[in-house]
C-alpha cells in the first residue's frame, strides 16, 4: 500500500488526499463546489465568459466581428488571442487574489475554467507564460501567469516551457503609463534563452491582457528568435 503512495507521486498523493478531506467549496459564495471544484454550478454559470471576442486580439465586442483597431491593422508579432473571461467581476477580485495574497485554489478553479473554454482549439506546440523579472520574482515568491499556465497546460496535455523566455528588465508597471509610454517601456524587455531548441509555433499565456503591449513585445522576442508563428490565450481581457 505504501509502495502504490509513493509510486504515484506527491502531487497526485496531496490532490487526492485534500479532496478526500475537504468537500469542494465554491471560492465566490462558500456554497458546496461542484464535484471536484471549488465553485458552484451558479458561480460558474455567473462567470463573465467572454461571448463575442474579437477573432484576432479578443476584444469584447456586441456581436461577432473584428473590432475597430483590427480591422485596420494585421495584430502585430501575434497572429490571434484567445480569452477566457472578460476582465470583470468577480474576476477583478478574484486575480488580485491570486497575484497579490497567492491564493492558489484561483488559479487551479479558473485553470479548469479555461481548460474548458479552450479544450475545442488546436494543440500548442508550446505554452509559454510570461515571465516577471527575477528580482519581481523573489519579491513576490510565485508568478502567477505560470500558476495559471501549470495546470491549464496539464488538464490540456500541452507542454508548458517557462524556459524560452526571459525578462530581461524589471519593466514600470504598465497601469500607470499610456499606450506610446507602455510600448517604450517594454522595448527589448524580453529575450529568448539562448541554447533552447524553439517550436515553430508558441502560445503565449498570460493572466490579464489590457493593451496588449506586453504580450506584442514578447512575441516579437520570439518572433526575432525565429519562431514562425506566435498565439496567445489570456485569463481575462479588459473591454
Ligand atoms: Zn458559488
Ligand atoms: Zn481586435
Amino acid at each position: 500500500m505504501f509502495r502504490a503512495v509513493n509510486q504515484s507521486g506527491p502531487g497526485k498523493v496531496d490532490g487526492g488526499l485534500s479532496f478526500l478531506c475537504w468537500p469542494p467549496r465554491c471560492l465566490i459564495c462558500a456554497a458546496p463546489g461542484a464535484p471536484g471544484r471549488d465553485l458552484c454550478p451558479d458561480c460558474h454559470a455567473a462567470l463573465p465568459w467572454l461571448h463575442h471576442p474579437c477573432p484576432r486580439c479578443a476584444l469584447p465586442q456586441p456581436r461577432a466581428q473584428f473590432c475597430p483597431a483590427c480591422r485596420q491593422s494585421d495584430g502585430g508579432a501575434l497572429t490571434r488571442i484567445h480569452a477566457g473571461f472578460e476582465y470583470a467581476f468577480p474576476l477583478d477580485q478574484l486575480l488580485p487574489r491570486l497575484k497579490f495574497h497567492g491564493d492558489l485554489t484561483v488559479a487551479r478553479v479558473l485553470a479548469h475554467c479555461l481548460a474548458e473554454r479552450f479544450a475545442a482549439l488546436p494543440r500548442p506546440q508550446a505554452l509559454v507564460p510570461v515571465p516577471l523579472h527575477r528580482r519581481r520574482l523573489r519579491w513576490r515568491g510565485y508568478d502567477q501567469a505560470l500558476e495559471l499556465a501549470r495546470p491549464l497546460a496539464r488538464r490540456l496535455g500541452v507542454p508548458l516551457r517557462d524556459d524560452l523566455l526571459v525578462r530581461r528588465h524589471a519593466t514600470a508597471a504598465q497601469t500607470s503609463l499610456n499606450a506610446a509610454a507602455r510600448q517604450r517601456n517594454l522595448h527589448a524587455a524580453f529575450g529568448v534563452r539562448s541554447g533552447v531548441a524553439l517550436p515553430t509555433r508558441v502560445t503565449l499565456f498570460d493572466d490579464v491582457m489590457t493593451t496588449g503591449a506586453t504580450l506584442q513585445a514578447a512575441a516579437r522576442a520570439l518572433r526575432a528568435a525565429g519562431v514562425a508563428v506566435v498565439e496567445a490565450w489570456v485569463c481575462a481581457r479588459v473591454a
